[in-house]
């Protein structure tokens, strides 16, 4: 099989809240033209997602307002890959503790994660964190970072700090707790998109 070509890779960056222009920036480095996704015609013309770190809450809330909520829960139902980092993750998990009375998620990722975790020992912090599939420790950043509490049979660990599970991955989702768009490190950002063109769907609906 040829090499998945990863410069035409459609990459889209969920642009309703959040860190959207670091996404941007660091798919950018990688050769990428990503889009800012905010309505369901763009979303359709991306291969890949990104859900950025920001506020779960008001992701979701603006996912629905925005009538995004169900065709990305059927474009990750069909193999879309995504990436979520921060919010992100919480986005893409099955399911929260500690969220915001009746918080929804979009899903996908068979995941427990609990928001604001490790915010509740410290805010914020940050420190080397090694990555399953990278040959050197990333710099993680963690900003009122879930952390994944229990992981579905056919979830993949990839990385823990503090003993605890903070990147995952399950087919074409992946996850993490820190921030990889901050600085100019983009490995995870490549790590995601290797896999992801190596897991894209054969046919999906763009419809
Ligand atoms: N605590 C935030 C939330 O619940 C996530 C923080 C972040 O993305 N930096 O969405």
């Amino acid at each position: 099989m040829p090499e998945p070509d990863v410069p035409t890779l459609r990459t889209g960056v969920l642009a309703l809240q959040g860190d959207v222009r670091e996404h941007v920036r660091a798919l950018t480095s990688l050769g990428l033209d990503p889009v800012r996704v905010r309505r369901p015609e763009e979303l359709a013309a991306c291969d890949t997602l990104v859900l950025p770190g920001g506020e779960s809450t008001t992701i979701i809330r603006l996912l629905r307002t925005f009538d995004l909520l169900e065709p990305l829960r059927a474009r990750i139902a069909g193999g879309l890959p995504v990436l979520g980092t921060c919010a992100g993750m919480i986005l893409l998990a099955d399911r929260v503790l500690d969220g915001a009375p009746g918080q929804e998620t979009v899903g996908g990722l068979d995941v427990t994660v609990r928001r604001n975790a490790f915010g509740r020992q410290v805010d914020s912090f940050e420190g080397p964190v090694e990555v399953s599939g990278l040959d050197e420790p990333v710099h993680g950043v963690f900003i009122r970072a879930p952390w994944v509490e229990e992981t579905g049979a056919d979830v993949e660990v990839l990385a823990r700090a503090g003993g605890r599970v903070v990147a995952v991955r399950q087919g074409a989702l992946m996850a993490t707790s820190f921030h990889p768009e901050v600085g100019d490190d983009v490995r995870v950002h490549r790590l995601f998109v290797d896999h992801a063109a190596a897991h894209l769907p054969t046919t999906y609906d763009i419809g």
